[in-house]
Formats: C-alpha cells, sequence, structure tokens
C-alpha cells in the first residue's frame, strides 16, 4: 500500500496508472476508520483496478471548533486496517497542503443545503463540496464512494458532479450498522457504553416512524412520538426528524419507495444522524 501525504507525488502516480489503463475508485474519509468505511473500500475494490482512500479531517467543514477539535485522528490504526482491507493508496494531506492558500471558495446550492443538517450546521455543505472537489481534482478518480449515512451530501456530491461536470461516476453504499442497530461514526468513539446504549434510540425512533407511518399515521403525531421516545432515553436531545422525498429532499407526501426519514441529535456532547429509506 502506498501512502502520500503531498498532492504532486500522489497525482503523478495515478496519472501513470491512468496511462497504463487502470481505473481508480476513490473513498474520501476523515479518518477514524469503521466497518462502514470498509465497506465502502471492499465496493470500490468490486470495481475498479485501484483503490485510494483519502484521510482529512476537513476544518472547512466543521461549524462548532469542540467538534473538530476532538474529532477522532487514528492514523496508524486506520493504515492498518486499510492494508488488511486491500487498499492500494492513501492520501493523507496536512491543512498546509489542501488549504495552501485559505479558502475564499463558498457554495450555494439553494433549497439542498439549507434544510436538515444545512439547517443546523451552515456552511457545512460548502465546505464538504470544497473538499471533495479538490480531492476529485487531485485524483480524478473513475469512480467515488460514499456512504448512505450521509444521505444529503450524497445529494450535494451529485449535484456538484453534474455542475462542474466532474467525469466521475458516483456511488452510494448501505448503512453499516453495529448489532446493536447504531449506524457506525467515527463520532461513536467518543461515546461512553452507556451512550452507545442510549445513541441506538435514533436506529429505534426510525424504525418506529417508518412502522406508524406504513400504518397510516401522519406525520405530525409519528413525529410527536418519535419526539417522546428519544425524550425518555437519559442524555439524548433530539435535533430534527424529518420525512423527504428522495429525489428532491421536499417534505414527503405519502409512504413510497422514495421516501427517506432523517434523523439527528445530540448524545451528551456527541452529534450524531441516522436515516431508513422506506421499501
Ligand atoms: P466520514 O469519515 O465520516 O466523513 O465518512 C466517510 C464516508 O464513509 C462517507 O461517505 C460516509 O457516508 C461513509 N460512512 C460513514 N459511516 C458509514 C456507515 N455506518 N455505513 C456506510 N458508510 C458510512
Amino acid at each position: 500500500m502506498e501512502i502520500f501525504n503531498e498532492i504532486k507525488p500522489i497525482r503523478a502516480f495515478l496519472t501513470a496508472q491512468k496511462k497504463l489503463g487502470r481505473t481508480i475508485g476513490l473513498v474520501p474519509t476523515m479518518g477514524a476508520l469503521h466497518d462502514g468505511h470498509i465497506e465502502l473500500i471492499r465496493s470500490s475494490r468490486q470495481e475498479n483496478d485501484l483503490t485510494v482512500c483519502s484521510i482529512y479531517v476537513n476544518p472547512t467543514q466543521f461549524n462548532n471548533a469542540t467538534d473538530l477539535e476532538k474529532y477522532p485522528r487514528t492514523l496508524a490504526a486506520d493504515s492498518a486496517l486499510l492494508q488488511e482491507a486491500g487498499c492500494d493508496v492513501v492520501f493523507a494531506p496536512a491543512n498546509s497542503e489542501m488549504y495552501a492558500s485559505p479558502s475564499q471558495l463558498h457554495f450555494d446550492m439553494g433549497h439542498l443545503d439549507k434544510i436538515l443538517e444545512g439547517e443546523f450546521r451552515p456552511g457545512h455543505f460548502s465546505g464538504v463540496a470544497l473538499v471533495v472537489s479538490k480531492l476529485f481534482n487531485i485524483a480524478a478518480p473513475t469512480r467515488a464512494y460514499f456512504g448512505q449515512k450521509d444521505f444529503q451530501q450524497y445529494k450535494v456530491i451529485t449535484r456538484l458532479v453534474e455542475e462542474l461536470m466532474f467525469d466521475i461516476e458516483l456511488r452510494s453504499v448501505p448503512i453499516v450498522r453495529e448489532t446493536s442497530g447504531l449506524a457506525m461514526s467515527s463520532r461513536n468513539q467518543r461515546l461512553t457504553a452507556e451512550e452507545r446504549e442510549h445513541a441506538t434510540v435514533f436506529y429505534r425512533s426510525l424504525l418506529l416512524a417508518k412502522d406508524l407511518l406504513k400504518k397510516g399515521e401522519s406525520i405530525i403525531p409519528v413525529r410527536e412520538k418519535v419526539k417522546q421516545l428519544c425524550e425518555s432515553v437519559p442524555a439524548v436531545r433530539l435535533e430534527y426528524f424529518e420525512w423527504v422525498d428522495t429525489v428532491n429532499l421536499k417534505p414527503a407526501e405519502n409512504v413510497s419507495s422514495q421516501t427517506i426519514l432523517l434523523i439527528a441529535g445530540y448524545v451528551g456532547e456527541v452529534r450524531l444522524i441516522d436515516n431508513l429509506i422506506l421499501e
């Protein structure tokens, strides 16, 4: 496995690989890797000759200084996991490499980045779009892999690729969960054993809501029941629970395979998200 920290050498390496006709899959991450990330690596390996994993905690997508400071950084363990998973290339740049000049560029995606995560984390998707654009230009992959866990992020990147005409195929990979149902997340590392138990309430809320909506209950009482369920668990604070159309992220009108339930909230000081597409 090749490890690069700088743009010039990874570009030269990948350009040479492409000249040999090899396809490249890119898996962008912020490190502190878990089985969810490894599933993206597996998906990329199935479809590409070479898999590149980027590990970079991108400051411009954080709107909370404590969250950025406390974000887990475990590069040595990550490298070992990637090696074991058969990843070919790691790109782990420093801030000075990714933001050699201070960032001036901002993205505005209208409705898409104002709702859900965008409402509670202003500027977050602009930072995501910026860093993903940089990574796409550095690696120029054939395909790029993202998790359904960050569903709205996938929509933002889809728009980015369309509007900026990146010649890259995007893939969305289903959410990998703990046996408890908790969606895997790097931020779970910050939870105590007790908090991890509490955090399962978000997935339980999604299952409850799915069940009630399928039985014909309307969204207002369902939202109330989700709120009550979350409030019944210590240290849990619900931020939002929404029901939207997967295509345009506008409020959903009925239960269909085009409907997604999304939830976000805090367990103690740690903010978590989860979602469920209604089949
Ligand atoms: P992150 O390191 O949190 O920025 O995540 C990097 C990529 O892994 C993103 O595309 C995430 O959506 C994806 N990801 C994170 N958690 C999971 C999970 N539990 N299952 C599947 N993909 C995930």
